[in-house]
């Protein structure tokens, strides 16, 4: 077929958008630009912008995207370098920050500067664990709690299903609760270097097949939203999911006035009254200031899930002043998603910006990558956090959106 004869049946709809490649030889390349030729007709737009773009077609067609027709690009700043002195991370590290957030990468670069000048951050991962979690209908409440005792049974059997799925998985944990004659199972796996939403849920999937047998449940759905996957929940907030990072610093009396222009005093004033009182007041589960905004930034940077920043935006930022006068402050994100290998991480610059971060790929030995990764982003919540309170310390704020933002 001719390539505007094509285009027609695609703005008629005889072609659908998922078909076009099979009409052109499975060249991924050329479906995308007929796509979009389409689309200009179809919605009176030139889209010259989405037609520039480096990224491997055939990869991202593979796994992370379906009827392609360009790119949405996003500017990325660098932040940094930030000192980190984790279990995994050792050393100073340069931050791509992809956002249009005017004001963000100097706001986190600032908080770098600050955690250097006192230092470095101590970063590390408290607990490692993906979920997933099915609800499975019993006949009754009495048939859902033998199955459950039978589940408690049978750990070593579900165990040895789950991880035959992969290389990397551990099952690592089994939580379970029932309602009525529902029974819903959360299955916590470790998956090495990749966050392992895919590994967690085919390895659920066959443990399921398992337990419907044995047990005759009948399976409703692989997910019973107590994984609890992109949604904000008091349940991460408690028990983590993924990887639970915790970040301090004892930022200086001397380093607060110099770098942020206020004082111990004002940042903890601010994080009481605002990252504790106003959150409970708003029933917020985001006892923090931004962590979303730096972890969305470096998740469309890497080439992470960025439905996974409700997640991250959980968590607490504490700040205490210490004996000697200077500022005891800490980030904990219970629920952090991040992988080095999988997912959108190989992508060309989401692969790009893990290289300057130093943690593309596999690690030495399987999660040790994900972990230093997982320890660099607390530190850079950290920087975050330190920056935009002392911001409000000092009541710059909005002097440096008019400034960086406008
Ligand atoms: P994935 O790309 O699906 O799987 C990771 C792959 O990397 C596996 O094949 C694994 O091997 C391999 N691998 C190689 N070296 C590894 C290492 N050192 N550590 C761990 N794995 C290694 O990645 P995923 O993290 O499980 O899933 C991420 C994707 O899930 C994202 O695209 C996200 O958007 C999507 N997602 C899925 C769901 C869902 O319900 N399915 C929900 C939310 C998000 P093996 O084959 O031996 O395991």
């Amino acid at each position: 077929m001719e390539e505007q004869e094509l285009i027609d049946k695609i703005v008629k709809g005889e072609v659908k958008f998922h078909e076009v490649e099979k009409h052109v030889g499975n060249d991924a390349r050329k479906a995308t630009e007929l796509r979009r030729r389409a689309l200009d007709v179809l919605t009176e737009t030139q889209l010259h912008n989405l037609s520039i773009f480096s990224i491997d077609v055939e990869r991202a067609m593979k796994a992370n995207i379906e009827n392609f027709i360009g790119v949405a690009q996003v500017p990325m700043g660098v932040a940094g370098p930030v000192q980190v002195k984790g279990d995994f991370a050792n050393g100073l590290y340069h931050i791509p920050l992809a956002t249009t957030e005017g004001a963000l990468v100097a706001s986190v670069n600032r908080g770098c500067t600050a955690i250097n000048k006192s230092g470095g951050a101590i970063s590390f991962v408290m607990q490692d664990g993906m979920a997933r979690a099915p609800v499975l209908k019993a006949r009754n409440a009495s048939h859902a709690r033998e199955s459950l005792n039978f589940i408690n049974r049978s750990k070593d059997k579900l165990k040895e299903i789950a991880e035959s799925t992969s290389r990397f998985l551990k099952l690592e944990g089994i939580q379970t609760w029932i309602v009525g004659r529902n029974l819903f199972v959360r299955f916590v796996y470790k998956t090495g270097d990749a966050m392992g939403m895919n590994m967690a849920t085919i390895a659920t999937d066959e443990v399921i097949k398992f337990l419907e047998t044995e047990l005759e449940l009948k399976h409703v759905a692989l997910s019973g939203n107590v994984c609890v996957d992109k949604k904000s929940s008091a349940l991460n907030l408690i028990m983590g999911r993924g990887k639970t990072v915790i970040a301090e610093v004892v930022l200086t009396r001397d380093v607060i006035k110099e770098v942020l222009k206020t004082s111990p005093e004002a940042m903890a004033d601010i994080v009481y009254r605002k990252c504790l009182i106003g959150s409970a007041l708003a029933s917020s589960y985001g006892f923090n200031a931004q962590f979303a905004n730096v972890i969305a930034a470096i998740f469309i940077a890497t080439g992470q899930d960025a439905a996974h920043v409700v997640e991250g935006s959980q968590g607490f930022t504490t700040a205490e002043l210490t004996e000697d006068g200077d500022l005891l402050f800490s980030v904990t994100i219970p629920s952090l998603q991040v992988g080095t290998v999988g997912g959108g991480t190989a992508l060309g610059t989401q692969r790009e910006a893990l290289e300057i971060i130093g943690v593309y790929g596999a690690g030495e030995s399987p999660g040790s990558n994900a972990s230093k990764f997982a320890e660099i982003v607390g530190a850079v919540v950290l920087a975050g956090e330190v920056s935009l309170i002392g911001a409000l310390g000092a009541r710059h704020l909005t002097e440096a959106h008019v400034r960086l933002n406008r």
